[in-house]
């Protein structure tokens, strides 16, 4: 395996190799709107300057421009989220990218009033104002849409290295009986190797790389919150393996967590 100095990155498929070095900015967690799509949940990224990235293996890196001067790097063979470029001179890269404990710790949180409604920053349960009946979904560009059966209720933290590297932080989802597709043509899928939610089939649009949904090998298909346009209807109830958690954050919620999925 491509071993380089530095603290190590890759993709969920492996496509993408990158090694970090010299100074690591802490980590900051972005609730805006685009940082939700494209995450699947919230976007935490770290930062490194320009020359301290050594993307050694390209692969099959894409890029989004989803604002004037930002640009935000996934993979497109499996919708890692990877990178974030503003105009600042250095490169975000999200930890949940990273393939070891690097020394991180969380910094802050930006656009808090943008967080979704089915968690706080606090920790303290949200207030569930909404309980559409139905909730439409989209990617970042647009290009992919569908409907699902609201509210959401219950959402589920999941900690695993397939939903970190897929969000680049972790992933928020609910699970769902049906999908009603508006727009497809550019939705791809991502199915890993292993067993049980280690080999969820990862679904996100190749055109933008926002995580959409992912289906579990006992058919289970799991939205990811982030991509509801609107109100979810739905709450954080859970953390789920957080024996797989990063280590730059802490769960300060009060909320049941499982080693596992079970
Ligand atoms: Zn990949
Ligand atoms: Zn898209
Ligand atoms: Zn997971």
């Amino acid at each position: 395996m491509d071993q380089r100095a530095g603290i190590g990155g890759s993709c969920l498929c492996g496509s993408v190799g990158f090694a970090l070095r010299g100074p690591l900015r802490d980590v900051v967690i972005c609730h805006c709107h685009w940082c939700r799509k494209s995450s699947g949940h919230a976007f935490a990224s770290g930062a490194v300057a320009d020359q301290g990235l050594d993307l050694y293996r390209p692969g099959a890196l894409a890029w989004y421009r989803s604002s004037p001067g930002v640009r935000r790097g996934f993979c497109a063979d499996c919708g890692s989220s990877l990178f974030w470029l503003g105009a600042e001179g250095q490169v975000r890269f999200a930890p949940g990218a990273l393939d070891a404990p690097a020394p991180l710790r969380l910094q802050g949180q930006s656009f808090e009033d943008s967080a979704g409604d089915y968690y706080t920053l606090s920790g303290r349960p949200p207030r569930v104002e909404a309980a559409p009946a139905r909730l439409d979904c989209s990617c970042l560009c647009g290009e992919t849409g569908f409907s699902v059966p609201g509210p959401a209720r219950e959402i589920s933290a999941c900690h695993c290295r397939g939903c970190r590297k897929s969000s680049g932080h972790y992933g928020a989802s609910f699970a769902v009986d049906a999908v009603q597709w508006h727009g497809r043509a550019t939705v791809a899928e991502f199915v890993p190797g292993g067993t049980g939610h280690e080999a969820a089939t990862r679904g996100f649009c190749r055109i933008c790389g926002s995580s959409l949904y992912h289906r579990d090998p006992d058919g289970t298909v799991h939205v990811e919150a982030g991509a509801v346009d609107g109100p979810t209807g739905g709450w954080l109830a859970q953390h789920l393996c957080v024996a797989q958690k990063g280590l730059y954050y802490a769960l300060t919620d009060d909320l049941p967590q499982r080693e596992g999925r079970a």
